[in-house]
């Protein structure tokens, strides 16, 4: 098997214009205020514009979903019928992320996009389909659902293909289910493919749905852009809290994530924060379909400042202009913390990153830091100004354990894993994220299944 071309990098920094984009796209990006491509968009273009498969090694934040949209929108310009492409995401966040995009970058050319996704009515994505769309983004389990039980949709007439986050989809098991997809496509199209890590498993779904492509690559694995400046602070376990709401005071001017491990953490310290004053939403995989983009809607338009996460938020999710995130607790695998921090410091704007470490997490910090090759710097603490306010964030504290145990008894238990069927019923419910859920403070580096089944 042939490997792939590798892109030739120009020097010559290049425009828009330049790359050979037609004017409807120019005009779009105009709008959008895109004045210059981003390297994978100018390293990936020309190449895509010409026709060629492409494998783009970029994570989120580098540009890469308009990176794929613009050819193929140039290409629907030219042959504006019927069911043009199929985008593939692991996550519902993302793939509306990405309609949203083609849409956007599409307007001047009135595309038409369906998003199909799990969680959300069958028989209105089927009216969707049949309104015939351009662009069809899709997570791939319901996606099969319909190709299997949807009449008179097929996806025969594709042009394109995308496997967007193909490290993720493939993590999630997805793959299967993409084999089964790739039977039911035309063998003539162009495939792009975009993942944020080269894994074994991404090259085998490469050598298997890609012809002859051109490999783009803008970042290695494991790297954080120069405009992030990351800082670690040091606390005693017991005062976490405390801490977290001294950043959040002393920050209070900036849009904020602040991640955790457990969605019953991203739920507690959502309700502290409110307590007291701040204007805080959660984001967790135990929130229904529409909770989530509800409340990704409310941070998106600025309604609320701080957005507290778990890792379900952390890839993927186009969130602009967040100028910090904040580590509750340290991700165990530092891919997931690059991802994370990936949230902020976007499309070469300036960004920070501040990472809670207890006494038990020094090894975990020193463990992040080799793989970034990189030091943080310590973020300065008043201690004093910390200590006056931990009677006030303890006796928060108490309002969310009351509140989350409100909640359990009326039904919402945030504590207990749910089957599948109680999340919307949709059949590829394991484009949810795989949050960890347990009571209480987490549990460090090894995950305890007895303590996730509290
Ligand atoms: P993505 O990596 O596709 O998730 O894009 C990350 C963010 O960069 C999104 O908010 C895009 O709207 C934005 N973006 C993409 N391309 C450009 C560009 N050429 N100039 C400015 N922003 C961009």
């Amino acid at each position: 098997m042939p490997s792939p071309d590798e892109a030739t990098t120009s020097s010559t920094p290049s425009t828009f214009k330049s790359l050979g984009l037609i004017d409807p796209l120019l005009e779009a990006l105009d709008q959008m205020g895109y004045k210059a491509p981003t390297e994978i968009q100018s390293e990936s273009l020309p190449y895509a514009l010409e026709g060629r498969d492409i494998i783009g090694v970029a994570s989120t934040g580098s540009g890469k979903t308009a990176a794929f949209a613009l050819p193929i929108l140039q290409k629907l310009w030219d042959e504006p019928k019927g069911l043009f492409a199929c985008v593939l995401a692991p996550t519902r966040e993302l793939a509306y992320q990405i309609s949203q995009q083609f849409e956007s970058l599409g307007s001047a050319m009135g595309v038409r996009c369906a998003v199909i996704v799990g969680g959300m009515d069958m028989p209105a994505q089927s009216i969707a389909l049949a309104k015939r769309p351009h662009i069809v983004v899709a997570t791939p389990g319901r996606l099969i659902d319909h190709l299997e039980n949807t009449k008179g949709f097929s996806l025969r007439g594709i042009k394109f293909l995308v496997l967007d986050e193909a490290d993720r989809l493939l993590d999630m098991d997805f793959g299967p289910i993409i084999d089964k997809i790739l039977k039911l496509i035309p063998k003539e199209r162009t495939t792009y493919l975009y993942s944020a890590t080269m894994t074994s498993k991404v090259a085998k779904l490469q050598r298997a749905s890609l012809s002859n492509p051109v490999r783009v690559e803008v970042s290695s694995k494991y790297q954080t852009v120069s405009t992030l400046l990351q800082y670690y602070l040091l606390m005693p376990l017991k005062d976490k809290d405390a801490y977290l709401v001294y950043l959040a005071n002393s920050l209070a001017q900036n849009s904020i994530i602040i991640f955790t491990r457990t969605v019953n953490d991203a739920a507690r310290l959502s309700i502290i924060l409110r307590t007291l004053g701040f204007p805080a939403v959660p984001l967790h995989g135990k929130l229904s379909q529409s909770q989530r983009l509800g409340a990704l809607g409310k941070f998106k338009s600025g309604g609320r400042r701080v957005l507290v996460a778990t890792d379900v938020a952390s890839r993927g999710l186009d969130i602009p202009a967040v100028d910090i995130v904040i580590n509750f607790d340290i991700p165990t695998h530092s891919k997931d913390y690059i991802h994370r921090v990936g949230r902020t410091a976007r499309a070469g704007r300036a960004g920070k990153s501040i990472t809670l470490v207890t006494q038990y997490d020094v090894e975990l910090i020193q463990r992040i830091e080799k793989v970034i090759g990189k030091k943080m710097d310590l973020w300065p603490t008043d201690t004093e100004e910390i200590a006056l306010l931990k009677e006030r964030v303890n006796e928060a504290g108490r309002v969310a354990v009351n509140e989350l145990k409100e909640q359990v008894t009326k039904g919402g238990n945030l504590n207990r894993k749910r089957g599948r069927e109680e999340i919307g019923g949709g059949r590829d419910d394991r484009d949810r994220d795989d949050d960890v859920v347990e009571a209480g403070m987490p549990v460090r580096n090894k995950r305890s299944k007895k303590a996730g089944r509290r």
